[in-house]
């Protein structure tokens, strides 16, 4: 990705140099949520969210699933243990940052962000509404946040109670060697990913299946949160188009993307840990799904096409 140079965000919060202690109170009342009207325009007429369902809150479920029982919450990217050192050796472009580099990590996590600031600015606008961009935490050892403890075993997420995004910066590390998807690209990608779990909060999807899932059977809610992951994704695929169209995009960029969709899918995942994949556990999708709605984003460019909740996924 070519983003040496570009202007960063400004919302950005560093937390690094807390290290790990900082624990305490959470802050807030937990898993508040920023509610709202806005509504991703879309593409052909069809609506309201009713019908799609409405989704959500699959970061609030995570969190309360960690929050309980210690478990990583939102995307469970960090699955301990896998990983045969990693097989799968893209042609990573020689340009992505390591964590040996915390400084040029930073930058481009800055950038990253402008740059779905920039897109999603774009998308409210044209419902003439304005983007409360979230602010993307920079944390390691550990951190406080409305949805518990934060620490670097847990992956990235979002949290709607403070509506922030954290990561720990070592993830990459681990997303590379752990998870067999190098790249500064699929680094992005894990960036606007969660930054679509800030859209679906706005928008109320992440809301409503907070709501939802209450009276849901623990499958029917890991199905519904497959709908709300693949949304995520499709619209980090949305932002990927966004990319190209600035012309950030190097080669292999889309495939790093698109290989990371793939390692972290739920059957993949699942056997390379367990040996096994057990379907109705799955919560984020297949690497099929993920892959095809990430592509699905890519190719269209429009959020709109990113309804994930009727028909089939
Ligand atoms: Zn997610």
């Amino acid at each position: 990705m070519k983003w040496r140079g570009r202007e960063q965000s400004s919302n950005i919060e560093d937390r690094r140099s807390q290290g790990g202690g900082f624990r305490g109170g959470l802050g807030g009342g937990p898993f508040g949520q920023g509610g709202g009207g806005f509504r991703i325009p879309s593409g052909g007429g069809r609506g309201s969210r009713g019908g799609m369902g409405t989704l959500i809150g699959i970061v609030v479920v995570l969190g309360i699933i960690w929050f309980v029982t210690g478990e990583n919450p939102i995307d469970m990217l960090s699955g301990n243990s896998s990983s045969s050192g990693g097989g799968t050796t893209m042609s990573s472009s020689a340009s992505a940052p390591t964590s040996g580099d915390q400084a040029e990590l930073r930058d481009f996590v800055g950038v990253v962000v402008k740059e779905t600031e920039d897109l999603w600015t774009q998308v409210f606008a044209q419902q003439n509404e304005r983007y409360p961009a979230p602010k993307v935490v920079l944390f390691s050892g550990q951190t406080d946040t409305a949805c518990g403890t934060a620490d670097s075993a847990t992956g990235p997420f979002y949290c709607p109670g403070d509506q922030k995004v954290y990561i720990d910066l070592s993830f990459y590390d681990q997303l590379r060697s752990q998870f067999g998807a190098p790249g500064d690209f699929a680094q992005a990608y894990v960036l606007a990913h969660e930054v679509g779990h800030h859209i679906q909060n706005i928008t109320g999807v992440l809301p409503e299946f907070n709501r939802r899932r209450a009276s849901m059977s623990q499958e029917q809610a890991n199905a519904y949160s497959v709908r709300v992951e693949l949304q995520a994704d499709c619209y980090a695929g949305v932002w990927a188009n966004y990319a190209g169209q600035e012309d950030l995009l190097d080669n292999g960029d889309i495939e790093e993307a698109l290989n990371a969709a793939n390692q972290i899918g739920d059957d993949t995942l699942q056997k390379k840990m367990q040996g096994f994949a057990v379907p109705k556990t799955f919560n984020h999708g297949t690497s099929a799904q993920r892959k095809n709605w990430f592509e699905r984003g890519y190719q269209s460019g429009n959020p709109g096409d990113c309804d994930t909740f009727s028909g089939s996924v």
